[in-house]
């Protein structure tokens, strides 16, 4: 049945049901406020669907059987057989769950769902054309509306996605089969995430990467642990070139690199996976009609209430830019949301943590020794070494450090940098401390359960203050 138009009214408006749109819907509803959540495709955006949770199921799934596979100094002797048709349906199953759940706590806090593409058709008026053929379209009039539609891989010309040959991380993380071989362009946080996966799985995998560093923006001291596991699980790096092209041959596809010196070398994979960073998706918003004008990379620029450059339109989440991270979006919606209902929200940059899942894993929050030298402060650190903490031996992972810095003036952290086990769930700790105006002292002073990697955290505090007990104090 062909639905007509019709024209229905909402308070808030939000474009998107990835992290940062459906927190600001469901914050919004918490609110009292009349909202309505426009998503095109699936409820959970990317993050939910095929980035942040399927790519760390399938970490954790290939983790263990990588790890049962190298256990035998634990005395255990295991060959397990990775089946990855049944790793992706329970990877599906796991993105099923949550993704049901945000339309359950979307429904439950009032907010009307729409599935259906939406774009701007005037200041205060949104068309959707519903989801599926011959749906009909319907005309919105919204006091406020978020703009939460998320980002895009980027293609590099001459590797356009056609998931087959050339695959997207979306297309990487439902491969029902294990490829012989995968050439993988980009070592950010996500081709080096995915590298690890499909090396576990029995890939043979090389990284190509243009610049001359893996995990660029990260400090050399926490990418190298990575680097080194990376060469153990025989990944091939291939740093300092850039890929050109690639041509089919009788198994697979050859690909073309070149260096800073002109100089071209090729190999053959199975497959390519391209992860070379992610754009915003605004083109297709019709920004025009509301009058919002994206910087030249199709960001929106946003002031610390989440609010754009007109006063009743707000942007969160990829869109708004960097770190384009989940948490980063879920704050933004939640202020956005708060700010809509006039509460006293507003955004605070100091400590949005970041981190990569590979092994081991990397979690870093505010600022470094050298960040915060710029900032004007005199920093102190300590550090810890995972090889000194009884807990990382028993779990057979020690490569690594947690690193402390703070304000020599006052003792109040600054920032961590975490590379090692658990890195992701540690960095929390430092992020509290710093939202909380935590000094080295309070952490120090604060009673850990041994035995446990967070000791690692108090420890590194106790180095900067010179006391630390089972590390040499600097
Ligand atoms: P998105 O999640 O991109 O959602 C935007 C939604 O808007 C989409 O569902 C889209 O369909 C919808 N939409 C777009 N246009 C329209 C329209 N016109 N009408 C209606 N709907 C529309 N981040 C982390 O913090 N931790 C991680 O471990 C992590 N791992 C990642 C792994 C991978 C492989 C990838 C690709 C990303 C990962 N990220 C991770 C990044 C994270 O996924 C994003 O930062 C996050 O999803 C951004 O949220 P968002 O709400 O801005 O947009």
């Amino acid at each position: 049945m062909v639905v007509g138009d019709i024209s229905t009214g909402t308070d808030v408006l939000i474009i998107g049901a990835g992290p940062g749109g459906y927190v600001a819907a469901i914050r919004a509803g918490q609110l009292d406020l009349d909202v309505t959540l426009v998503e095109r495709e699936a409820f959970g955006g990317v993050c939910l669907n095929h980035g942040c949770i399927p790519s760390k199921a399938l970490i954790t799934a290939t983790g263990i059987a990588h790890e049962a596979a190298n256990a035998e100094e634990m005395g255990i002797h295991a060959d397990p057989a990775i089946d990855m048709g049944g790793m992706i349906e329970w990877k599906d199953g796991v993105v099923d769950q949550l993704t049901g759940g945000v339309e359950k706590l979307c429904k439950a806090n009032g907010v009307n769902l729409i599935e259906g593409t939406a774009e701007f058709a005037g200041n205060h008026k949104a068309r959707v054309a519903h989801g599926g053929q011959g749906q009909g379209s319907e005309s919105i009039e919204f006091e406020h509306a978020i703009v939460a539609t998320g980002s895009r891989p980027i293609e590099i010309p001459g590797f356009e996605f056609d998931g087959e040959h050339v695959l997207s991380s979306r297309h990487a993380l439902s491969l029902e089969t294990v490829p012989d071989s995968l050439a993988i362009v980009g070592a950010g946080y996500i081709g080096m995430e995915l590298a690890g996966v499909f090396a576990k799985a029995g890939a043979d995998v090389t990284i190509v990467e243009m610049l001359d560093e893996a995990l660029a923006g990260y400090t050399d001291d926490l990418a190298a642990p990575v680097v080194d596991n990376m060469e153990e699980l025989g990944v091939e790096l291939h740093l300092g070139e850039a890929a050109q092209g690639w041509n089919e041959t009788g198994d697979g596809i050859e690909i073309t690199t070149e260096d800073a010196d002109g100089e071209e070398s090729t190999f053959g994979a199975e497959k390519a996976l391209v992860a070379v960073g992610r754009e915003p998706v605004t083109d297709t918003l019709n920004l025009e009609a509301i009058g919002l004008d994206p910087d030249e990379d199709g960001f929106l620029a946003t002031d610390d209430h989440a609010r754009t450059e007109l006063d009743h339109v707000y942007a969160v989440g990829d869109v708004a830019g960097e770190p384009l991270l989940a948490h980063k979006g879920m704050k933004e919606g939640r202020v956005a949301a708060e700010v809509i209902a006039g509460e006293p929200a507003a955004l605070d940059y100091q400590a949005v943590p970041a981190a990569v899942f590979t092994e081991p894993e990397i979690g870093t929050v505010g600022m470094t020794e050298a960040e915060a030298e710029e900032a004007g402060f005199s920093p102190v650190t300590g550090q810890m070494p995972f090889r000194a903490s009884g807990r990382a031996l028993t779990t057979g992972h020690t490569d690594g450090f947690v690193r402390i810095v703070a304000a020599e003036e006052g003792g109040f952290v600054l920032g961590g940098q975490i590379v090692g086990p658990d890195a992701s769930e540690l960095v929390a700790e430092l992020g509290l401390a710093i939202e909380l105006g935590a000094t080295l002292e309070d952490v120090a002073a604060t009673v850990h359960t041994h035995p446990t990697l967070s000791e690692a955290v108090q420890e590194a505090a106790e180095n900067a203050l010179g006391h630390a007990i089972h590390t040499l104090n600097r």
